[in-house]
């Protein structure tokens, strides 16, 4: 069994996910690479120390540039970036739906036009599977359907029977990728993605479906694209008491360090999201006392650490006044910095939410800081 749950407090999950490139401490967040590489200069060397457990990687952008197949020529997806840890890959889909230039849907996948150069490609399942496989991550996340939110009833009723017959197509090539050697990682797992807009109805129902094929993780998908944030929660809650309570639960693309920790207390596990490097990228830092914007004037000539409370390699070494500077004078050491304590703090985030559920403190700690963190100081 890949998932330990080790303890809970109240729907909050304390648990252990181990993968064949090292187990991973959960509840954890997962740090974004999409073209295989930090934006904001961030290395695999510098992932081990702002305490990276995984590092997640775009399909879409990585089959497009360099091509999944170099990727597999030179060793797969660890050997290249040379990060040990977990990887996982998403499966192209929430890309191929928001950036490319379509697009055509039908059973058997989507034909799209890269947003590089414009031209065609098709990726179903099978296409996806095989680009995840040739790029070897730990973790290959299911092709589904990405619609836009709200949709009709009818619509997202459709496109949820189709995402479990995608599903059902991504497990079997997978399979058969993993059986004739052609998988870099043959032990790579598989976790499929609910889906069902704010529908209650197909959600649950969708849960149960996919539940029955025994995957190695499920994901929430298609939440955080524009609706109210306590309606993505509502959803989470109406999901949870259907999703395998021995299999990690992945909340795509959140979220601020107040939805993670809310998430957390709704039974999620597992986390991404390019908000704490794009904001960094703009100055916008997280701190145990809210965010800041580093490149106010207030901060020209101060000389403590971004976050007094943080340990980071940053806050260790340099002040506010000097990455200040550094943005103000456009020099990308200042978005190197930024990205790094954002990550550093979102990390250790995790770290401390997994300590309050071990001391079973957590719900004081969500609620003293649900609110705080996200605030503007
Ligand atoms: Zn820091």
């Amino acid at each position: 069994m890949a998932y330990t749950l080790i303890k809970t407090e109240h729907s909050a999950r304390r648990g252990e996910f181990a993968t064949p490139h090292g187990t991973v401490q959960t509840p954890a967040f997962m740090n974004v690479a999409t073209a295989a590489a930090i934006k904001g200069g961030l290395s695999a060397f510098d992932l081990k120390e702002i305490g990276c457990q995984v590092m997640l990687c775009n399909t879409y952008h990585l089959h497009l540039r360099p091509g999944d197949k170099l990727v597999a020529e030179l060793g797969g997806l660890h050997k290249f970036t040379r990060w040990d840890g977990p990887i996982l890959t998403d499966s192209g889909g929430f890309q191929v739906f928001s950036l490319a230039e379509l697009r055509k849907i039908t059973e058997e996948g989507v034909t799209f036009r890269s947003h590089l150069d414009g031209h065609k490609i098709f990726m179903g399942p099978e296409e996806s599977m095989q680009i995840q496989a040739n790029l070897g991550s730990t973790i290959a996340m299911a092709f589904d359907e990405c619609i836009k939110n709200p949709a009709e009833h009818e619509y997202a009723k459709d496109s949820c029977a189709r995402t479990v017959r995608w599903l059902k197509r991504c497990k079997t090539e997978l399979d058969r990728l993993k059986n004739e050697g052609k998988a870099v990682n043959p032990q790579q797992m598989l976790f499929g993605i609910n889906q069902g807009c704010c529908y209650d109805d197909l959600r649950t129902e969708h849960m149960k479906q996919i539940a029955e094929l025994d995957l190695d993780g499920y994901a929430l998908g298609g939440l955080a694209v524009g609706e109210p944030t306590e309606e993505m929660y509502r959803v989470i809650s109406v999901v949870e008491p259907h999703m395998p309570k021995d299999k990690i639960r992945y909340l795509m693309g959140v979220g601020t360090p107040g939805n993670i920790i809310e998430a957390v207390s709704r039974g999620v596990d597992l986390f991404d999201c390019v908000m704490p490097s794009r904001n960094a990228r703009h100055g916008h830092l997280n701190t145990w006392s809210g965010i800041i914007n580093i490149k106010n004037l207030k901060y020209e000539k101060d000389e403590t650490p971004i976050d007094p409370q943080c340990d980071c390699p940053v806050c260790r070494n340099f002040t506010r006044a000097y990455i200040r500077h550094l943005f103000k004078a456009d020099e990308m050491l200042g978005m190197r910095l930024a990205v790094m304590h954002n990550l550093y703090f979102y990390n250790h985030l995790m770290q401390r939410i997994r300590d309050e559920l071990d001391a079973g403190t957590f719900q004081a700690f969500h609620d003293r800081y649900v609110t705080l963190l996200d605030s503007r100081i």
